[in-house]
């Protein structure tokens, strides 16, 4: 960010700090399976935080991870996967007393999903208000989280902390719940919960199946949408899956369609999605009041979460510019 005689930053140009957890998901070697039958697992890096800091450095934006790693082989692991990435990895601690968080997930023949958490409690649970990287969090032009931080506390009161000395810096803040029901005590608390922080954000993203889960409604309609606006709010953007995205300002709203692609797994596409929108925003925050930029931007956003379903994984497969600009040309 510039000052007012444009010779000398106050921040590092364009930082997006993302915040939260990160965790090992174990998915079943073969597919189709209950988590009991599997016959082994394989270990799949993620946590929406951290995949969206991975996202915006695979692209060429500057980002920094926020949260707690146990102190042992995984999580050690899990730094040095965001280390490689280029993700700046000042803001993350390891706990001397709990695990690295971890996942089973499957989907069975029959469809359901299964997961079977391990967070008992995890290390990313205990991050303090009082081990925060203040001036990392001050450093950041946009500050990004979910909504697993705030489940339990001491991880919550640090999530609010760190939201308040970002804003107070100046950043812009970005939220995308990214509802897990299982991890909550109750469906209530989970949405009651979601929407306690809503009117700070000034960007928030939610899937169709979290709007229908905050607003009861099954369409994205424009109604409903609009009266989930708060004054603050500069964007508010529901992603649809293959259909794409709307788009909802105080000005203006719409819808941008994605790109056909042969889908294989859409872990992380909303990771990939919001980590592309929020590249562009922090190069650029006039996209969020011009509403044609905005939908170029929402283009490449789109082609960004389709590459990610075309391949295993959601770290994998997040894109590189040239294999997004490579999509756009078709
Ligand atoms: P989430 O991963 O949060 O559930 P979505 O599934 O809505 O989010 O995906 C985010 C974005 O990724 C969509 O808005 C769309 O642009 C793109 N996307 C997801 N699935 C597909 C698909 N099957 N084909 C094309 N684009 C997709």
């Amino acid at each position: 960010m510039a000052l007012a005689n444009g010779d000398s930053k106050v921040k590092p140009d364009g930082l997006i700090v993302s915040f939260g957890e990160m965790l090992i998901d174990f998915v079943p070697t073969v597919s189709g399976v209950s988590l009991a039958e599997a016959p082994g697992f394989l270990k799949a890096p993620g946590g929406a935080p951290a995949n969206v800091a991975i996202a915006v450095s695979r692209l060429g934006g500057k980002s920094a991870f926020v949260g707690k790693l146990g102190d042992d082989d995984f999580g050690h692991m899990l730094a040095e996967i965001l280390k490689d990435n280029a993700v700046d990895i000042d803001g993350v601690l390891f706990d001397q007393g709990a695990r690295t968080a971890l996942a089973f997930v499957t989907l069975r023949a029959d469809g359901e999903r299964e997961f079977m958490f391990f967070r008992n409690p995890s290390a990313d649970m205990l991050l303090t208000e009082a081990e925060l990287n203040l001036n990392l969090l001050r450093s950041a032009e946009i500050f990004h989280y979910g909504s697993i931080s705030l489940i339990t506390e001491p991880c919550r009161s640090a999530h609010l902390k760190a939201m308040e000395v970002a804003k107070e810096a100046g950043a812009l803040l970005s939220y995308d719940p990214n509802l897990r029901i299982p991890l909550w005590p109750s469906t209530d608390d989970a949405r009651e919960q979601i929407m306690s922080i809503w009117d700070r954000a000034d960007i928030i993203k939610v899937s169709d199946v979290e709007f229908e889960f905050l607003t009861g409604h099954d369409t994205v309609d424009d109604e409903t949408a609009i009266s989930l606006m708060h004054p603050g709010l500069k964007l508010l953007l529901v992603t649809l899956g293959e259909k794409g995205c709307k788009y909802y300002t105080k000005d203006f709203n719409g819808a941008v369609d994605s790109f056909k692609v042969d889908a294989v797994d859409t872990t992380g596409a909303g990771d990939s999605f919001i980590g592309a929108l929020l590249c562009k925003i922090v190069n650029n925050p006039s996209v969020l009041e011009d509403e044609l930029k905005l939908i170029q931007v929402l283009k490449f956003a789109n082609a960004c979460g389709a590459i990610t379903t075309t391949k295993k994984g959601a770290i994998p497969a997040l894109p590189t510019e040239s294999e997004v600009l490579e999509l756009l040309k078709q």
